[in-house]
């Protein structure tokens, strides 16, 4: 049995041609599975074949339609034929670039010759913006080696090696930043002043951010860096996703402000910032914004210090046979402590804080030598968590109030971005090391990626 594929072509003439691509065979009565239907090497062949007719054609007609003078419609004469070679999704194609004398209606001078090529105008970059675009797109979701293997499996796509993944990657973040930079760099419209009080009452952009290490590659001065992560949210926009590495990224504040513009914030919108205890991360968001900016301690950071020192009690209180004297008050003390942060009374936490200390330390003095450890244990951790509310009472807050108006207390959310985009390409386990170039730029097409950005008219591929 015996296929043959035929390509008919139509022009806008209504001239048809019609070439032969591909004749299939097969045994007129198939003897196994594998013989049944097309094959990948059949089918990767008729795709080149299809790609490289097509887009022959439409580079001819464009030379051919250019060739003739716009101004006086005269043809313009032939100086040489030239070639170039476009790469795409379905193999590389080499179409014929010819160049033409610019028309005497056009020359500047009689004796000046101006030579003019449509084709070398119309291919603007050596590749098509799909074929760059599913390169980086694989290239953000898993390594660059592994990219150019799915893509040199399924397609007749011209051969991609890894560093040609890597360098379209590369290409496609360097272009979503400038789209980042260009849009936070845009005066935004200040609101009107009624409009600006509706504003106030209506929910404020809400960004969680968080910090996530990263390996860096040998040679490199450290043996880790760090990456910023983070979601902007905002009622009535879908989440958006940023990523940055403060280091390399050439202004990271405009990152943080694009993602927030496009989450409706303008000029003078307050913004709540939910963070971990690193004064860096706020800052961040105090220079995108250049305005006012709330900013919250997350409570799942604090919460976590307050388990500490719950923990220590526990244990304290199982030690068999009981002590001479147990800190009965301190443990009273520590039951509040959680109830009495929620609520925002972060000054009598401190104060029982203070309280649990000095019975603790009164019990080291009056029992054996058993509680001893134990108890100095949890001296240790009550300071540690006196020391991280003091150092964070700007960004403490009634926590209940907060939890039952609906709205956020924790950057539980951004570290689910951390998961996705960091640790998901970059975590240790893949025995991954990266520079912070490449790593900052690989987050910028998975943030894109992940938020549905990649596609948009905003990040011009290939231009
Ligand atoms: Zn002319």
């Amino acid at each position: 049995m015996q296929w043959t594929v035929r390509l008919e072509m139509t022009t806008s003439a209504g001239e048809v041609k019609s070439t032969e691509l591909v004749t299939l065979s097969r045994p007129a009565i198939v003897g196994t599975l594998a013989e049944v239907g097309l094959v990948l090497a059949e089918t990767k062949a008729l795709l080149a074949k299809l790609q490289a007719r097509m887009l022959c054609g439409q580079v001819a007609a464009y030379a051919a339609h250019h060739r003739v003078c716009a101004t006086c419609g005269v043809l313009q004469p032939l100086k040489d034929r030239r070639t170039r070679r476009l790469q795409t999704l379905f193999g590389t194609v080499e179409v014929e670039a010819p160049r033409f004398k610019a028309c005497r209606c056009r020359q500047p001078a009689p004796m000046a010759e101006v030579t003019v090529s449509p084709v070398c105008a119309l291919l603007t970059a050596r590749c098509t913006p799909e074929l760059e675009r599913v390169q980086a797109e694989l290239g953000a979701r898993t390594s660059f080696r592994e990219a150019a293997r799915i893509l040199d499996t399924l397609l007749p796509a011209s051969r991609a090696n890894q560093e040609s993944v890597r360098t379209r990657t590369h290409a496609v973040a360097l272009r979503i930043e400038a789209a980042d930079r260009q849009a936070a760099a845009e005066v935004t419209a200040v609101r009107d002043a009624p409009d600006k009080a509706a504003a106030a009452d209506a929910s404020r952009p809400v960004v969680m951010l968080d910090g996530a290490y990263i390996r860096a590659i040998p040679g490199h001065q450290v043996r880790n860096f760090e990456a910023i992560c983070g979601k902007v949210e905002h009622d009535g926009h879908a989440p958006r996703r940023f990523a940055l590495v403060r280091s390399v990224a050439e202004q990271p504040h405009a990152l943080l402000r694009a993602a927030l513009q496009d989450q409706g914030w303008r000029e003078g919108d307050a913004v709540t910032a939910i963070s971990d205890g690193d004064f860096a991360l706020p800052a961040l968001v105090r220079s995108a914004t250049g305005g006012p900016v709330e900013a919250i301690l997350d409570w799942f950071h604090l919460s976590m210090r307050v388990h500490h020192v719950e923990q220590v009690m526990r244990g304290l209180c199982a030690i068999e046979p009981p002590p001479l004297v147990l800190p009965d008050h301190a443990r009273i003390d520590v039951e509040r402590l959680r109830h009495l942060l929620w609520n925002g009374h972060h000054d009598k936490a401190c104060e029982a804080l203070g309280r649990i200390t000095s019975e603790a330390k009164d019990a080291i003095v009056l029992n054996d030598p058993g509680i001893d450890a134990k108890a100095r244990r949890l001296v240790a951790r009550c300071a540690e968590l006196r020391s991280y509310i003091e150092s964070n009472k700007g960004a403490l807050i009634d926590y209940g109030q907060r939890y039952r108006a609906g709205k956020p207390i924790s950057t539980s959310r951004a570290e689910g971005t951390v998961n996705q985009l960091v640790n998901a390409r970059m975590n240790k386990r893949r025995q991954m090391r990266w520079s912070p170039r490449g790593a900052h730029r690989v987050l910028q097409v998975r943030a894109a990626l992940l938020d549905g950005r990649l596609g948009h008219q905003s990040i011009q591929l290939a231009a």
